[in-house]
């Protein structure tokens, strides 16, 4: 059976290594490969962050910065293509440093043979898998796929530090089901989690690329929603109430469930002056929303 095309990305100055990749490239016997070249730094750097290529080939040598420089650079962007690493043989230590830096393998130039080349391109994308169902692991709560609770401490703390030294509001939602425990109790655990995942999914489309939405904890979510202040928030809030009771939640064919869920919004640095202490304003708005009556948005400087 035929796999999938492999987009791979060369990033090496040198014409030559691009020819010669190419060819090593045509005789590959397994999965099908393609392959497309940069010839700078800079251009390597854009098409890497694209993020649009399986795997990464990357000489050492690149003009004036090499390639040590732009693993770390990329790395630090958010890059999680797995790279493989080519380097001349006199230049020790730099297989090491680069492992070091976040490449997955390495190969010594005047060394490469297809076979090992192929061998080489088939671990790093096999490693990168596994790593990247790893991060996900660690990351996402596996009900709903949003990010879980130790991210949220993480993102909150990198976030406000961010906010603190560039002056910009940061603006936090918290989000909880209505009344949810009587859906357990009505329809079974396996129907709440149905409810749970769909409210989830609601909710997380609400909000920017650049914004986290979490589940928190139980039938809690929230969003972290950056350089946004108190009304952004509240513009947000609204919304995720609307998306969620505009439609009833479909379990299956017989059963259609109506569902609300209240929110209660703060913002940094105006209703609090740390992450901790921003989690506690939202949290109070949300209660206040519990309070009056469930299904709507509730500011914190309007308790
Ligand atoms: P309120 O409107 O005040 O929020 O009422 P509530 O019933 O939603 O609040 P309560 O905190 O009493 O109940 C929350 C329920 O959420 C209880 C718990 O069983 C349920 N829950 C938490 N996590 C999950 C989950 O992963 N799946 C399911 N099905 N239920 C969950
Ligand atoms: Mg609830
Ligand atoms: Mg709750």
């Amino acid at each position: 059976m035929v796999g999938p095309l492999r987009k791979i990305l060369l990033i090496d100055d040198d014409r030559m290594q691009f020819r010669l990749t190419q060819a090593h490239f045509k005789t590959f016997r397994g999965e099908r490969y393609e392959l497309e070249w940069a010839s700078t730094y800079e251009e390597g750097m854009e098409k890497l962050l694209s993020g649009l290529h399986d795997a990464c080939l990357l000489d050492y040598q690149l003009g004036e910065r090499n390639g040590l420089q732009l693993i770390q650079e990329a790395v630090g962007a958010g890059c999680r293509t797995p790279i493989v690493f080519l380097t001349a043989e006199t230049a020790e230590r730099v297989d090491i440093e680069a492992m070091n830096a976040g490449a997955l393998d390495y190969l010594v130039k005047g060394e490469i043979t297809p076979r090992n080349l192929e061998r080489s391109l088939r671990y790093a994308l096999k490693l990168g898998e596994t790593l990247e169902a790893l991060r996900r692991l660690a990351t996402r709560d596996q009900l709903t796929g949003l990010l879980n609770r130790r991210e949220f401490e993480r993102i909150l703390t990198e976030e406000e530090e961010r906010s603190m030294r560039f002056g910009h509001s940061l603006a936090l939602v918290m989000v909880d089901i209505d009344h949810f425990k009587q859906v357990n109790d009505t329809h079974g655990h396996p129907v709440g989690d149905v409810v749970l995942r769909e409210v989830a999914r609601r909710v997380a489309g609400q909000v920017r690329t650049v914004d986290r939405a979490v589940r928190f904890g139980g039938e809690e979510l929230a969003l972290i929603l950056v350089q946004t202040n108190r009304a952004g928030a509240m513009d947000v809030a609204r919304r995720v109430c609307a998306v969620v009771s505009h439609d009833p939640v479909v379990v299956n064919d017989t059963l259609s469930l109506k569902v609300t869920v209240s929110a209660g919004a703060a913002e940094l640095p105006r209703d609090a002056k740390s992450g901790p202490s921003l989690l506690n304003a939202a949290d109070k708005a949300l209660y206040a929303a519990k309070a009056r009556g469930r299904n709507r948005a509730v500011a914190y400087d309007e308790i």
